[in-house]
């Protein structure tokens, strides 16, 4: 699956707020937001003109950017989000939230969603017992995921233990650090998605 490959710190440069995107990085003062925070290249510094139109294209390239998703993709969990019942931008958050690779990172094994994304796809997480690397894949409520045997002393995953030690899991996950795995409890609800996004401005833009 194609993905950006480019500097993510200009990402959140461009969006104008902290995306976390880097992990330990993102919480230093080597957070290229902190030092420069001011949109990347020539125009960077210019005032932007203001429009409902930018504000919602910003907002909808915002949460794309922080679950790490290319248009395309992103619009296809729009349009299912859209089909299904309920409110449309709470159904969009609960569908990009139940991406096995965010779920990882949730879990606190993982030290950004990107590199539960690489996790994933080395085939170092199990979705009840069974190998699943598609980071995409869809947990549901019941669900256990598990670093594999193998993988559970890599340095990588110790490394995110530690750094995210003191992080809060969300009330719809429950982890077993010592078990290196976790439950899903309940699909989200918008209250349970503690994330700075106004999912209404990306349902208006792609409703025009
Ligand atoms: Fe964004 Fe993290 Fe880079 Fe800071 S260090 S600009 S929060 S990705």
């Amino acid at each position: 699956m194609a993905r950006y490959t480019g500097a993510d710190c200009r990402l959140c440069r461009r969006e104008g707020s902290k995306l976390f995107l880097k992990g330990d990085r993102c919480y230093t003062d080597k957070c290229a937001f902190e030092r420069r925070n001011f949109p990347p290249g020539d125009a960077g510094r210019k005032r932007p003109r203001e429009s409902e139109y930018r504000t919602q294209l910003r907002e909808k390239q915002k949460t794309k950017r922080i679950y790490g998703l290319l248009e395309k993709q992103f619009r296809g969990y729009f349009d299912l989000a859209n089909r299904q019942h309920g409110v449309t931008g709470e159904n969009l958050l609960r569908l990009l939230e139940s991406r096995l690779d965010n779920v990882v990172y949730r879990l606190g094994f993982a030290k950004s969603r990107d590199e539960a994304r690489q996790q994933v796809r080395h085939g170092h997480v199990l979705v009840n017992g069974r190998r699943v690397d598609i980071p995409s894949f869809r947990v549901k409520a019941g669900d256990l995921i598990a670093i594999a045997p193998k993988a559970r002393d890599l340095l990588v995953i110790k490394s995110a233990l530690i750094s995210n030690e003191k992080t809060e899991v969300p009330q719809w996950l429950e982890v077993d650090i010592d078990k290196l795995q976790g439950s899903v409890l309940n699909l989200p609800s918008r209250d349970q998605i503690d994330m700075d996004i106004r999912e209404q401005l990306i349902v208006e833009l792609y409703s025009k």
